[in-house]
């Protein structure tokens, strides 16, 4: 039995086999061929084999994703016979007289490049077609696989890093757990993690060859056994057991409500990113969502989501709620979380950077689209939305415009739109400070402690380094919260938590005490959270 300590950044325990996932890309051998004609037929038939791997994977996907997300394979169908990109491919075989998959690179790069210096958004973003075709041959021409699919059984994925929109795109029912090299326990990786119920673990170096190898991962202590022997799995078992029975005793409280023994009354909501967070969310008697990551849906797809399918996901959303609140949270793209067809660069300070609310009031066009969305649901149930990443009045002034804008518009189409309640995120030390101000112009706060902890503290919630210097509790983010609530009480606003923080037990009381009116957590953490004030006295 090996074992390898790491940092918990998810908890539970899980007993499954290791799937090593690689996103490194492959080197591609290049050689001189003598004769060129058969290395041209050889591309001929990789292209045979990647169009019917193609075609398998647009019935898997149809059935699976449904229509809009299976024309991906389509869209690479044809990206695969597209005459300039073949021709350039033969030209360079038979002019260099160089091996196929070389050829292939050669194509590749010309192709991104010409992609993804289109103006048109969706042009831009068949670079990723390209990129995905040309693996696909490459792969098929060198014999290696590229990315190997997960089997049948559920796994404990092992990388050395996950991206937020590579996690999303994992099945959920084929995942035990995460090891991963870096990423620390304030990513949104470690937020999906926790979401999905999933245990964790950071700061492990995983070997190619523990792919397939019985493990434990225990999220609580923070190890991962390899090979474990017998008593290890009999315990980590044991554990399972144990918290299924935990689970069994916190689902007497569905149904009951959310109040203090001195009768103070607390709205519990979720934080979710798609349609079966909402479910889990209900699932866990939530008293509503009080945050849809609404960037999830984006970081799922490979070009800008249609009004139509936004729309259809927040009315479904929405409508499973059967009249409890769905609170929007606006697209929060950048920093960790990067779709490449919003063509954003490269930056030294993400966190700092072009993100969120900045990149909605700099291209309105996707702002707008999502905005009709949000408001077009909120006819079918209690929508609220909210804006991230606020730091002035002016930036709140804007939006307002553009939502008036928005509604005109609708008015105009005799498209019908609900009253939605608009609030911010106060998640920098900006927006603390003048919460005063900003109470006049919004119907709620949602104070967001990942990011508000990340600029107060200065520390990089993304940085496993500084996981130490991450301290929530620290006196600066509870002054800061507490005269957020009161600025917010004064100003008419509800005000609620809807960063990791909200879940954490031990200060629940503080909370409250504070004046708190919500508080909105994982799904997995609704109950535990009903329990904890419930059996609080009558704090402050
Ligand atoms: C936060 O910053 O606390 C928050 C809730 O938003 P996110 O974690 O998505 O940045
Ligand atoms: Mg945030």
């Amino acid at each position: 039995m090996e074992q390898r300590n790491g940092t918990p950044i998810s908890k539970g325990i899980a007993v499954g086999r290791i799937w090593c996932y690689s996103n490194e890309k492959q080197s591609i051998p290049k050689y001189k061929v003598q004769h060129t004609e058969e290395e041209v037929a050889r591309y001929e038939a990789a292209k045979g084999t990647a169009s019917a791997e193609l075609e398998a994977l647009y019935k898997k996907a149809l059935d699976e994703v449904g229509e809009s997300d299976a024309a991906i394979f389509d869209a690479q169908s044809m990206m695969l016979s597209d005459e300039d990109f073949n021709e350039l491919v033969y030209h360079f075989i038979r002019s260099e007289q160089v091996n196929a998959e070389y050829a292939v690179t050669v194509a590749e790069e010309k192709f991104v490049n010409i992609f993804s210096h289109m103006q048109d958004d969706y042009m831009k973003a068949r670079a990723e077609d390209v990129r995905d075709v040309s693996q696909r041959l490459i792969a098929i021409l060198t014999g290696q696989p590229r990315s190997r699919q997960m089997g049948g059984e559920p796994v404990i994925v092992a990388a050395k890093e996950l991206s937020p929109s590579q996690t999303v795109q994992m099945d959920k029912n084929k995942l035990l757990g995460f090891v991963t090299e870096t990423g620390s326990s304030n990513s949104h990786t470690a937020i999906l993690a926790r979401t999905m119920r999933l245990p964790a673990l950071s700061g492990i170096e995983a070997a190619e060859q523990w792919d397939g190898r019985l493990a434990v991962i225990d999220g609580d202590e923070g190890v991962l056994y390899i090979d474990p022997d017998e008593e290890t799995v009999a315990q980590a078992r044991k554990r399972c057991c144990e918290e299924e029975e935990r689970t069994k005793r916190l689902q007497r409280l569905k149904g009951k409500e959310t109040v203090t023994r001195a009768g103070r009354k607390i709205l519990l909501y979720a934080n979710v990113g798609n349609l079966s967070d909402v479910e889990a969310a209900l699932a866990n008697d939530a008293e509503g969502v009080g945050l849809l990551r609404s960037e999830f849906l984006y970081l799922k797809k490979k070009t800008f989501p249609t009004e139509e399918e936004l729309f259809s996901c927040y009315r479904m959303a929405a409508e499973l709620l059967e009249g409890k609140r769905l609170t929007i949270r606006t697209l929060d793209i950048g920093a960790d979380k990067q779709a490449d067809y919003f063509g954003l660069k490269q930056e030294e300070n993400p966190a700092m950077g072009f993100r969120a609310i900045r990149v909605c009031l700099d291209r309105p066009e996707i702002f707008k689209t999502q905005l009709r969305a949000v408001l077009r649901a909120g006819y079918y149930g209690d929508v609220a939305v909210m804006y991230p990443m606020i730091i002035s009045v002016k930036e709140v002034r804007a939006i307002s415009q553009i939502v008036e804008e928005v509604k005109q518009e609708l008015t105009r189409e005799h498209i019908p739109f609900g009253d939605v309640e608009q609030g911010i995120m106060i998640e920098t030390p900006a927006a603390a400070l003048i919460s005063d101000r900003l109470a006049g112009e919004v119907d709620f706060f949602s104070i967001g402690t990942n990011d508000l902890s990340q600029y107060t503290l200065a520390v990089d919630r993304q940085n496993a380094k500084l996981e130490a210097y991450f301290d929530a509790h620290h006196p600066a983010i509870l002054r800061m919260i507490r005269m957020v609530v009161e600025n917010g009480h004064k100003g008419g606003c509800k005000v609620g938590i809807c960063g990791e923080l909200a879940a954490d037990l031990t200060l629940t009381e503080t909370f409250i005490s504070m004046g708190v009116d919500e508080l909105s957590v994982a799904p997995g953490s609704i109950l535990p959270l009903r329990e904890r004030i419930r059996s609080l006295d009558n704090p402050g």
